[in-house]
């Protein structure tokens, strides 16, 4: 099958393609079933003029891709990252679909972007370039089409102001359009922490199935904003001990555990974990390498490339961030025998809680923080057991058995389907 252009070795998306590959051939998919399903349903590019603060306008770029909407209306992040371009938002679409899948939820995937650094915004500028890449890719976007959530760079502010731009367009208040809102306007208790909690939920799993538990168990986060702190703060609340942190500054360790509620403060405070006195300061590199029994790489994609998954001297990798890992990284940490728990199981607590509030919002009906907790907890467990059961039948790595599941799934959404016309 020739796909044009051909993404760049180790990019995010030749890794999803690769990934991708390996299980069309394991399930002995047809050819067009795999065209069908390595590029995507639909993509929008936009430009998004923005005023600055002193006038001057500056034109970004801002993508919309929905990779499939075969199981039900696409779900994906929104990213503001100067890192962002089509490719990274094409390989996160594909990446969302077969997390949904895993995960058994009735969504399809997509993913946005904006090519922009948002610590070089005001809140006044963020609030614009929000309402105005909301406009340009309203035709596309709604609660039975595609429904955004935060990512890097954006948060529950940022889906407040999509959630206000398509309700004026509509005349009506449409809480459904986005999850992960602030409480007051419809979100749902347990978002906020909901990916973190569930990347302790599968590392306690994972943990379990080889005859360890949270309890006492060193671990190492490379990212410490949304995902990587509330990881950090399970982890520490489950027994385990944290004994590094970082983010794109520098890390922080302390071998007897680091104080995690005081980094936050510290966070709160300085904008990073750098300087936190309560620890000894390492580089990103020296994180990754640590002699820990799990090392949850939370920040950004490609962090494990080949040289770098070499150092890893972890037991297991659970990968918190979305393709932290690269086909090179992943065949080196398969080669040293270290287990690792792929993004589209262990990051996908965050998706869950996000179908709920959509449920929720849905309904006008809102849930306990116990009751999110309890079913995000039994979603968690029963993908993570559905995995490591394939796995462990099939002979296959847990991202292997993750991708079989998920492309089985949305492969016979497409079969019974049918082909329109
Ligand atoms: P965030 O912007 O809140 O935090 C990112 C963290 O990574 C920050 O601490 C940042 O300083 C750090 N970082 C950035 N570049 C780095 C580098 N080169 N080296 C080390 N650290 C670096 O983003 P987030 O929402 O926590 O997302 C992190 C990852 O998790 C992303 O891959 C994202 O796609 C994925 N994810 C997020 C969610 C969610 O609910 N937020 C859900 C699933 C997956």
């Amino acid at each position: 099958m020739a796909l044009s252009p051909d993404p760049a070795p180790g990019s995010a998306l030749h890794t999803a393609r690769t990934q991708l590959s390996d299980a069309v051939g394991r399930l002995g998919l047809d050819d067009g079933v795999h065209q069908m399903l390595a590029v995507p349903k639909r993509e929008l590019h936009v430009s998004v003029p923005l005023r600055r603060d002193d006038g001057t306008v500056e034109v970004l770029q801002g993508f919309r891709v929905q990779h499939s909407v075969a199981r039900g209306p696409g779900k994906g992040g929104l990213r503001f990252s100067p890192q962002v371009d089509i490719d990274e938002v094409r390989a996160l679409a594909m990446w969302m679909t077969w997390k949904c899948a895993i995960v058994d939820l009735p969504f399809g995937g997509a993913k946005g972007g904006v090519t922009v650094d948002p610590r070089a915004c005001s809140t006044d500028e963020l609030e614009r370039l929000t309402r105005r890449y909301t406009s340009e890719i309203l035709p596309i976007i709604g609660p039975d089409h595609d429904i955004m959530a935060p990512d890097m760079g954006t948060d529950a502010q940022t889906m407040a102001w999509v959630m206000d731009t398509y309700s004026m367009q509509r005349g009506h208040s449409v809480p459904s359009v986005v999850t992960g809102k602030p409480l007051a306007i419809g979100g749902s208790l347990g978002r906020t922490t909901a990916t973190g909690r569930g990347v302790v939920h599968t590392t306690g799993e994972v943990l379990h199935d080889l005859g360890r538990s949270l309890e006492g168990t060193t671990v190492a986060v490379q990212g410490f904003g949304k995902v990587g702190a509330f990881a950090s703060v399970g982890f520490a609340e489950a027994g385990a001990i944290v004994v590094a942190v970082s983010d794109q500054f520098g890390g922080v360790t302390r071998a007897s555990g680091l104080d995690v509620a005081a980094l936050q403060e510290h966070v709160a405070q300085t904008g990073s974990v750098v300087g936190f006195p309560g620890g000894d300061a390492l580089s990103n590199d020296e994180l990754l390498a640590l002699d820990v029994d799990v090392l949850v790489p939370a920040a950004v994609e490609g962090a494990l490339d080949g040289a770098h998954a070499a150092a890893v001297r972890a037991t297991v990798v659970v990968e918190a961030a979305n393709g932290p890992t690269t086909a090179e990284g992943d065949a080196v940490l398969a080669d040293a025998g270290i287990t690792v728990v792929p993004d589209v199981l262990a990051n996908a607590g965050g998706v869950v809680v996000s179908y709920f509030e959509w449920v929720q919002a849905l309904q006008a009906y809102w849930w306990t923080d116990a009751e999110i907790e309890e079913r995000l907890s039994q979603h968690m467990v029963a993908a993570y057991r559905s995995v490591a059961e394939r796995s462990r039948l099939d002979g296959v790595s847990l991202r292997q058995a993750a991708l079989l599941i998920a492309v089985e799934r949305v492969a016979e959404a497409h079969r019974l389907r049918g082909l329109y016309p």
